[in-house]
């Protein structure tokens, strides 16, 4: 596995997400020494919003500058891959979190429409890959979009959360009930999102959700 692994870095060396420069292999690396000093790491404050539904908040940057510019490339530019920088940085950041016990993961699902326009759902690979680290089960099937929803850019706050409203449903509430579950998506804005996940899945019974996203927009 190990030597598998080592030769298809030899091939395919593993490129820095943020500038393209190849790093070093073996190591879990995913940006070069250069970009890292840029980087600005998450601080969570441990503190929630009042309208959050979520128990914590894990998120690995601020969502700005060069992190902004991966994660739109990842979604619009074709480039998937980078769901495994996303996911190993994540990882870590989840280590240090101090959550409870983890029964599943799962992701923020997108409308049919969406995911075949764009071929993948950004926050599954994620969701997936986290699963596989965790040693828990993936279980996005278990939430379902039922309704497309519109830009969430060009809504008030009002508005914001009045839209997102009945755009999911849980297929199967029994596999749900009494779970500790981790939400993933790859952007977090204002919350709505995550919150309306949420909501449903302890509508069906869940147990704490935590949420974890690849970059943040709020200030906390
Ligand atoms: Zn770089």
């Amino acid at each position: 596995m190990v030597f598998t692994l080592r030769l298809v870095e030899y091939f395919y060396p593993p490129k820095c997400i943020f500038c393209g420069e190849i790093v070093e292999a073996g190591n879990n690396k995913y940006s070069c020494g250069e970009c890292e000093r840029f980087l600005r790491p998450y601080i969570s404050t441990g503190l929630m919003r009042p309208t959050d539904k979520f128990e914590k908040l894990v998120c690995l940057w601020k969502y700005e500058g060069m992190v902004k510019e991966s994660l739109k490339k990842y979604k619009f530019n074709d480039k998937a891959g980078y769901y495994r920088a996303f996911s190993i940085g994540l990882y870590e950041k989840l280590k240090q979190a101090g959550l409870e016990k983890i029964d599943g993961v799962l992701s923020v699902p997108l409308h049919k429409s969406r995911k075949t326009e764009r071929g993948y759902n950004q926050s599954f690979l994620i969701s997936r890959m986290l699963s596989g680290k965790m040693k828990v089960p993936e279980m996005s099937r278990l939430l379902i979009r039922v309704r497309n929803t519109e830009s969430q850019s060009l809504l008030s706050q009002k508005g914001r959360s009045e839209n997102m409203k009945g755009a999911f449903r849980v297929s199967n509430p029994f596999k749900i009930r009494g779970k500790n579950i981790l939400l993933v998506d790859d952007v977090v804005t204002t919350g709505n999102t995550l919150n309306e996940c949420t909501k449903m899945l302890k509508d069906a019974g869940a147990g704490k959700i935590y949420a974890a996203v690849v970059a943040s927009a709020r200030e906390r």
